[in-house]
């Protein structure tokens, strides 16, 4: 399970904005929260990274550059037809789409837990297979053809924006609104050293 001294030991919630959505370009893997020390001076900082070592990037700096592109695509004629578009859509979608996001970030936690040694290989293995067992039924509702607006209090562009700013939006409403506007938030793997910039970051906007 790779290096229990980079996993979320003793930091609270381990889930962030984009865990569970955003994965890796090199094996498609969702990524998750970790905490790495800083070369340089040691610092503990969060990233997002794979299981696999590939693609990481500060959480910080991505939470940024995903918010300050969803506050465009709001104010962009995507953005708002969107929410047009999906006041009219049949079947809920975003509920299941997010409670799979959220069910792969729980597996996530589970494997941490276990490489932390908080619970057992057993324990790991019942809550996983069941967590998984879940997810499949989950996913097949996801794959539902229309996303009505993620929450009752967003009825278009404008509250979304609204509530996107808010400083006390909570963060699965958060989640919701980036499940329903983004399709794909990849990372790209990089040379070491190499500093993260935009270009190692994809965003595929869903088609409406
Ligand atoms: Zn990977």
């Amino acid at each position: 399970m790779g290096d229990a001294s980079m996993r979320g030991r003793g930091q609270g919630t381990r889930k962030g904005l984009l865990s569970g959505i955003a994965h890796c370009a090199e094996c498609e893997a969702t990524v998750h929260l970790r905490t790495r020390r800083t070369e340089a001076r040691g610092l503990l900082r969060k990233i997002y990274g794979c299981d696999n070592g590939h693609a990481s990037a500060p959480a910080e700096w991505l939470d940024d550059q995903v918010g300050k592109a969803i506050v465009r695509r709001l104010l962009s004629p995507a953005g708002i037809y969107a929410f047009s578009h999906a006041e009219d859509a049949g079947e809920s979608r975003t509920g299941a789409v997010l409670r799979a996001a959220n069910l792969r970030a729980q597996l996530d936690e589970v494997a941490d837990s276990y490489a932390d040694g908080e619970i057992t290989r057993a324990q790991m293995a019942r809550a996983s297979s069941r967590m998984r067992a879940d997810l499949e039924v989950t996913e097949k509702e996801a794959q539902r053809a229309y996303l009505p607006t993620p929450l009752g209090t967003i009825d278009g562009p404008a509250s979304a924006l609204a509530a996107w700013r808010r400083d006390d939006m909570p963060l699965d409403e958060r989640r919701a609104v980036v499940l329903y506007l983004l399709e794909a938030v990849e990372i790209h793997r990089r040379t070491k050293g190499v500093r993260i910039a935009t270009k190692h970051v994809t965003m595929k906007w869903r088609k409406w």
